[in-house]
């Protein structure tokens, strides 16, 4: 349930509030708006009596909320969230667009370096690349590991681009927290609870990307153990589901944006690469995303996309991101968004 506070509710009072909840044995969250502060409640209400917490001073009212995910929901909060990324503290959320592009994966020095240099001068907020890979075969690039994560944190060094990279599995969560900006949960991982649970614990902004074939409330469910645990710097990612078509690598529904947008506080981010599987598709679907009110891209980027060791296929190539940046730009524009 969410306790709405009467605008001018003093800290005293907020406080009264929040431990009246803790001695229901609920966990309390409060939002701090312009306005007024609401306090959200979440755990067993059963043995609530919701009449003794309407009666504390400065309360104005009681709500349900009936999102099975609440903290991740417009229910709870209804302005926008935005989420600062990076050594330039870039807002995600907010009314700029913002673009972060790199490679699948860090392959070596001369690669990430070359690629982190394109991405800044093309304009971009963020580097991405995979230190740790999910492969889907045991036998595919596994990635650089830590060795990886150091390129990235010194391809950070040179362009200030705050750095994007995955988190496979919970022991190795310290350490990519060490290196990286913002933790990205892949989609094969995005109902892996322990990890959901760890980077909730992290102290970084999470990137969580959609499961193949998750629906939208299973995704803002893990959102929720995220924010559960403690973190409520999460970003969904829409990066294409398994349909029955082939000529894409998984189909894109850019729906999901507007209708999250709807559902959830969150910023919604949307990766065409993965959502398409084939560079020539990749341009128009970023037109499209942002078009569809996304929050931002992340995008493959690789300077030698036949020689890449994983995701050739989708990769752009640096020209290519750079031409794209101009009507990316006057797109943003159209829908009231800067870039
Ligand atoms: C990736 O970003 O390289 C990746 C593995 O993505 P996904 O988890 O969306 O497949
Ligand atoms: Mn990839």
């Amino acid at each position: 349930m969410i306790v709405v506070m009467k605008p001018g509710a003093s800290k005293d009072q907020i406080q009264h509030v929040i431990d009246l909840v803790r001695e229901y044995g609920l966990k309390e969250h409060p939002i701090y708006g312009t306005d007024r502060t609401v306090i959200a409640a979440i755990g067993d209400k059963r043995m609530v009596d919701k009449g003794a917490i309407e009666n504390a001073p400065m309360v104005d009212r009681i709500m349900p909320i009936l999102a099975p995910y609440k903290m991740a929901s417009t229910e709870v909060q209804q302005e926008r969230s935005q989420i600062k990324v990076g050594p330039k503290k870039f807002p995600i959320g907010g009314k700029k667009v913002g673009i972060i592009a790199g490679p699948c994966a860090v392959e070596s020095e001369d690669q990430i370096f070359r690629i982190a240099d394109a991405v800044s001068e093309a304009g971009c907020i963020g580097l991405r690349g995979g230190a740790y890979k999910p492969r889907t075969s045991p036998y595919s690039f596994q990635g650089m590991q830590e060795e990886g994560l150091k390129l990235l944190a010194e391809a950070r060094k040179r362009t200030d681009l705050a750095i994007f990279t995955e988190v496979v599995s919970v022991d190795t969560v310290d350490i990519v927290a060490e290196y990286a900006d913002v933790l990205q949960i892949g989609a094969r991982n995005m109902q892996h609870y322990a990890l959901l649970e760890a980077v909730g614990k992290s102290g970084k902004p999470v990137l969580l990307k959609r499961g193949l074939s998750s629906q939208l409330d299973e995704w803002l469910l893990a959102a929720e153990y995220i924010i559960n645990a403690g973190n409520k710097e999460v970003i969904l990612c829409e990066r294409g589901i398994r349909a029955y078509e082939n000529y894409v690598r998984n189909t894109l529904p850019l729906a999901a944006v507007p209708e999250l947008h709807q559902r959830t506080h969150l910023p919604v981010l949307v990766d065409p690469s993965h959502g398409t599987g084939h560079a020539h598709l990749v341009p128009p679907m970023c037109r499209a995303a942002i078009a569809a009110e996304a929050d931002g891209l992340i995008i493959e980027v690789h300077n030698d996309p036949e020689h890449a060791l994983s995701d050739g296929a989708q990769s752009i190539r640096p020209e290519v991101l750079t031409e794209l940046m101009g009507s990316l730009k006057k797109i943003a524009k159209a829908v009231n968004r800067e870039m």
